[in-house]
Formats: structure tokens, sequence, C-alpha cells
């Protein structure tokens, strides 16, 4: 923890400042001290109810190169458009176009360039946004509340990505 003081160097008063701006922030929110978080594979994030898994241009690129193609885009089985955005597609019984259900294990197919809605569930603003809405998630989510804990910062970063 950063000290400060009036002997300090003007660093230092930075830092504490800082330290007390992050201290703050911390206070108020109710996860501060960490969420523990381990996937099970169940895959009820990526199937059931329709929904959108949104894709910037710069991730569609990603994962047409991981798929071979060339073109940098994706084909309309894979990616529907959405107003002015984009999602992955869905299979008719609402599992996630690229989910791959194995030996009672659901498996990414595209996992390594997996978007970033995917890469930071379940740490989500609308997730985040109460101990309520947390234990919400957890009802359909079986890793919420398991295996490795997360810190508060680790959480923030997660949840800064994008707005989901
Ligand atoms: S619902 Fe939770 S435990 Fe199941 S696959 Fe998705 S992240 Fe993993």
């Amino acid at each position: 923890m950063f000290k400060g003081g009036e002997n300090q160097p003007a660093s230092s008063s930075l830092g504490t400042a800082l330290a007390q701006k992050v201290q703050k922030v911390e206070k108020g929110k109710w996860y501060r001290d960490g969420l523990r978080f381990e996937c099970t594979q169940c895959g009820n994030c990526c199937s059931g109810d329709p929904g959108f898994v949104w894709a910037t241009k710069d991730e569609i690129g990603r994962i047409s190169e991981f798929l071979g193609r060339d073109d940098g885009w994706l084909d309309r089985k894979h990616l529907r458009r959405v107003g002015l955005r984009y999602s992955l597609t869905e299979k008719a019984n609402g599992d996630c176009i690229f989910l791959k259900r194995e030996k009672g294990k659901s498996l990414c197919s595209i996992y390594e360039v997996r978007p970033v809605q995917c890469r930071t569930w379940p740490f989500w603003s609308s997730n985040l946004k109460s101990r309520t809405t947390w234990q919400e998630a957890a009802k359909t989510c079986p890793g919420l509340n398991q295996g490795r804990k997360r810190d508060f910062v680790q959480i923030e970063v997660l949840r800064t990505q994008r707005r989901v």
C-alpha cells in the first residue's frame, strides 16, 4: 500500500492520490474481496434462448483466419448483421454455431479466438451490478462461486473490456 505525507516527493503524493482513488472505487463495489469462477464446460452460456454474441470486425477477422479463410470474413452460416453490429449465429436448437458437444462436455471450436464477450463472462457489468444479479447468473452458470478466485483488479479489467 502507498504511504504519503508532507515529506514525500511529488511522485509519492501522486501514488497516494491514486491509491486513495482505487480504495474509494473498491469500497463502493460489493465484489471488492474478489469472486470465484471456474467453467465446468456445461455449455449453458453458449446455448438456450436466442441471444447475441457480438463480434467486432477485428474479432471476425481473427476467427476467419483461425478457420483458414483468406477473405478476413465469415459466411452467413456463422455471422449475421444486427443493425450496425455483427453477431455470431446460432443453430436451430439455440447452440452457438461454434459450440461443439463431445462426451458430455461443451467445447468452443474457436476458443483461442473467441470474442471479448465470451472471454469476459461472467464478469460483465450486468452480472456485477449487485450480489442479486450475480446470484441470478449463478442459477444458469454452475461455474460461478467455484474454483479460482479473481481479485478486484482482475475483475475490473475484465468488466471494463466491453459493456455487456
Ligand atoms: S454456463 Fe458457466 S460453467 Fe457452463 S459453459 Fe458457460 S461459463 Fe462454463
